[in-house]
């Protein structure tokens, strides 16, 4: 055989084997899993895509499992939370669909926030949440509704300055740290309105005299697909539960009810019912 001739063989046996590569990858219409980023730090979240299946597939992260919503383009996704307190190390992101399964290796650094000591008026100290509050926060925190109601940029709620930041471990009047800042203080004068970050449904307005000792006034937001925003403290609400909110819309006034040292804004915006930090969200689009 001329060596011609063997590379001619050789030329068509690699485009046979190419082409029925070809054919077999359309058949099965292969799982195409996007994961642009991953590496992330406590308090921020994974942006997982799934296209190629026309069924809802299943997602894992960290023995919790995520819904993914159905996009435009007929594409899935979610933003997966990672909770602020999650050991740094190495994970695994998992998509299910009814025929494959991919695990997804990701990691997760340290955001390395500090503590913060809080002392609190001696008429506030010793207030504890009441369960009417916690249940009613947590509740609607964990809404979700398949519709993306939010477009374009997410709008910062109140002007000012920006007082703590999200992530911070806190010490009251010196006790050991219990808990961690869920969201960003933003400093305005009492009766600075507060607006809507994004579109979205009205799903609490909870009040001092109803129990929100801790939260004082408190309005959550809906904006869909496991996106949900807190507004805290405030000192009127002028919005309605169940109503629907532009961008931008008036929802109530900065205040200084519940646990609160001066007038501000405790702006928080959660995943899934976990908190994750409000800064990646301002002026950002998603
Ligand atoms: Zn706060």
């Amino acid at each position: 055989m001329s060596m011609h001739l063997l590379r001619m063989l050789l030329l068509l046996y690699t485009a046979a084997v190419t082409f029925t590569g070809a054919i077999a990858a359309a058949s099965t219409n292969p799982l195409q899993v996007e994961l642009p980023e991953t590496v992330k730090k406590q308090g921020e979240f994974f942006t997982v895509r799934v296209s190629g299946t026309s069924s809802k597939p299943a997602l894992w992260f960290m023995e919790r499992s995520y819904s993914m919503f159905r996009q435009p383009d007929s594409s899935w996704r979610a933003m997966v939370p990672v909770e602020n307190l999650t050991k740094p190390g190495s994970y695994a992101l998992r998509i299910k669909t009814e025929n494959s399964e991919q695990k997804v290796p990701v990691q997760v650094k340290a955001n390395n926030r500090k503590i913060q000591y809080i002392k609190l008026d001696p008429s506030k100290q010793g207030l504890k949440a009441t369960e009417t509050e916690k249940l009613r926060v947590k509740t609607a925190l964990q809404t979700e509704s398949p519709e993306k109601l939010y477009t374009g940029a997410f709008l910062r709620p109140s002007p000012g300055r920006t007082s703590s930041l999200f992530g911070l471990k806190r010490s009251y009047n010196g006790a050991p740290v219990e808990s961690y800042h869920k969201g960003i203080d933003i400093s305005a004068p009492l009766g600075t309105p507060v607006k809507s970050t994004a579109k979205g449904r009205i799903v609490l307005c909870g009040t001092v005299n109803e129990g929100f000792r801790v939260h004082g006034n408190t309005v959550v937001i809906d904006h869909g697909q496991g996106l949900t925003t807190i507004y805290m403290h405030l000192h009127a609400i002028t919005v309605k539960e169940w109503q629907n909110v532009e961008k931008g819309e008036v929802i109530g006034t900065v205040g200084h009810t519940g646990i609160s040292t001066a007038p501000h804004l405790h702006w928080g915006t959660y995943l899934y019912g976990t908190s994750v930090d409000p800064q990646l969200f301002e002026g950002k689009t998603y």
